[in-house]
């Protein structure tokens, strides 16, 4: 089969690298140079979407709407972008092996591809409870959701009018936006996890304490403290059960697992250094190997602010990583220096009517601020994070912009505070007049 070069290849098509691609247009990428190869048969578009917008019972998303860049507020890069800047889109193409070496990647269909410069943005993976063993996890209707055909089939079994009770499972950002996206379509919704609270890797038990009130108003059942042990199927294969560890059995038509996601890196295995789980880069996201970047959820890189080597799987971050990794190539090719990435962790989600953000980091005590009475038609809540007599982190639902960006000032600057309790007292003040 014939071999295709290029100066640059991304691959994957995800957020990252339609983010990439822009930024290799701002600098002037020549037509030809580049590829954009992935596995999904649409151009990049805003992965966030397909957990919100996408499951709406009206008015639901759906492509060309949500194509990169419409997420940050930019152009929507549709299909005739690429053609039109002579960047190759190279869709429904899996790459199954990539040797660094030779500098060359293997498609399933057997293509050769080659390169000069790689971009890695292959993104995560669901974990799948097949992966456990769980008994009966392989019945239908039993739903992942990473990529839009994933989107799809969760869609139709919603619409289809035999479906109308629903197990999530799993309590962190897709088990909290899925339940609620089938709730707004009518569906009976049962979240199972095994935390004593949802979302702990972020929530204090206080900001959980308000989601799981507002989502038990709405008639969401958590079952809290056990996990899905198997499934029953009924005779055409469809789960019918699900049954849990505690002994407890739910009936359900649809369930949808939302149990994590490990990053994409098989590939590379023994090819380039890893750390914390994902492809260790520096500050201009080059990995071990010089010709080699990786931007996005693989990428292990160094979080100056904080000090620390870290993974971050959020889109802003996605964003951000592969326009700094676009950066760096032009830089160095023409002898030039750019600032190393210096990346405020940014994190956010919506679901019902409710919507939150997140900047910093979740360390050190927890000051609860504001109304978080979860019946409240007034709530409005936030927390601060306070190290070594510094706030260091801030989260804050149903805000404002203007308080949403005193927040990242925050959490970017880490003033000095005396009392918590005073913090608490101040509030949301407290950012607005830092
Ligand atoms: C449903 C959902 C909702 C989310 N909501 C939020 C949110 O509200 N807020 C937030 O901050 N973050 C959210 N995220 C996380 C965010 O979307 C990711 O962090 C982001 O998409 C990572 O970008 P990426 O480019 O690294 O990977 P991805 O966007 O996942 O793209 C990876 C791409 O690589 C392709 N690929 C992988 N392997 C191969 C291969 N071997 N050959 C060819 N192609 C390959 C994949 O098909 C995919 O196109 C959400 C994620 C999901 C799944």
């Amino acid at each position: 089969m014939a071999e295709k070069a290029f100066k640059y290849v991304i691959l994957g098509g995800g957020v990252s690298a339609g983010y990439a691609a822009r930024e290799f247009s701002n600098q002037g990428v020549k037509p030809g140079e580049l590829a954009i190869i992935s596995k999904e048969a649409v151009a990049p578009y805003e992965r966030p979407a397909l957990s919100k917008g996408y499951l709406f019972p009206q008015g639901a998303a759906r492509l060309p709407g949500f194509h990169v860049c419409v997420g940050s507020g930019g152009e929507k890069l549709l299909p005739e972008w690429y053609s039109e800047k002579g960047i190759s889109l190279i869709l429904g193409t899996e790459i199954v092996k990539a040797d660094l070496a030779s500098k060359t990647l293997i498609s399933a269909a057997g293509e050769t591809f080659k390169y000069q410069t790689l971009i890695i943005a292959t993104g995560s993976s669901v974990i799948n409870l097949t992966d456990f063993g769980t008994q009966g996890a392989e019945a239908k209707n039993i739903f992942y959701l990473r990529e839009i055909i994933d989107a799809d089939e969760l869609v139709k079994a919603i619409k289809s009018e035999k479906n109308k009770k629903a197990v999530i499972v799993g309590g962190g950002y897709i088990g909290l936006e899925l339940s609620a996206a089938l709730r707004i379509n009518d569906i009976d919704v049962t979240m199972v996890y095994p935390e004593p609270w949802c979302m702990p890797r972020l929530f204090t038990s206080g900001i959980a304490a308000f989601y799981e009130g507002f989502y038990a108003n709405k008639g969401v059942q958590i079952i809290k403290g056990t996990v899905a042990a198997g499934f029953s199927a009924n005779e055409d294969g469809e789960v019918s059960e699900v049954k849990l560890k505690d002994g407890r059995v739910l009936e359900a038509d649809i369930v949808v697992v939302g149990v994590g996601a490990r990053p994409r890196t098989a590939l590379f295995k023994g090819q380039v250094e890893e750390e914390k789980g994902g492809i260790k880069t520096d500050g201009f996201f080059r990995t071990s190997n010089p010709d080699v970047y990786a931007v996005g959820d693989v990428a292990t890189f160094p979080l100056k602010l904080l000090n620390e080597i870290r993974r971050v799987e959020h889109v802003d971050h996605a964003r951000k990583s592969a326009e700094q990794a676009v950066k760096a190539i032009f830089a160095s090719e023409h002898k030039r220096t750019i600032d190393e990435y210096d990346y405020l962790p940014y994190f956010y989600s919506r679901a019902f009517d409710l919507s939150w953000q997140f900047y910093g980091d979740n360390a050190g005590d927890d000051v609860l601020f504001g109304d978080h009475d979860p019946t409240s038609s007034a709530h409005k809540f936030g927390t601060y994070w306070v190290k070594d007599g510094k706030v260091v982190g801030a989260f804050l639902e149903s805000g404002t912009p203007e308080e949403y960006k005193a927040l990242a000032t925050v959490a970017r600057l880490q003033p000095s505070v005396d009392s918590l309790d005073q913090l608490a007292a101040k509030g949301i003040s407290f950012a607005l007049n830092v």
